[in-house]
């Protein structure tokens, strides 16, 4: 490695949003992330919603709303 052209490099610590921390090294010390190895459904295996900017409820009201359209008769897009 070359002296003087590499940014500082340390363990950082790397937050979830499940609760779980871990450390990876990288050039900034703290690290904030929504879903880690430990929560996402691929490594748990689990079938779990990933919601996390409430598209699922956007989406169920905004169809909820096209239903009472459609059952009168007067659908709106
Ligand atoms: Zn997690």
């Amino acid at each position: 490695m070359k002296n003087g052209i590499h940014p500082e490099y340390h363990n950082a610590k790397v937050s979830c949003a499940c609760g779980n921390e871990f450390e990876v090294g990288s050039t900034v010390k703290e690290i904030n992330v929504e879903i880690c190895s430990k929560c996402h459904p691929f490594f748990t295996g689990k079938q779990k919603l990933v919601d996390s900017a409430g598209r699922v409820e956007r989406f169920k009201r905004k169809y909820a709303k096209y239903n009472e359209a459609s059952a009168t008769g007067k659908a709106t897009s």
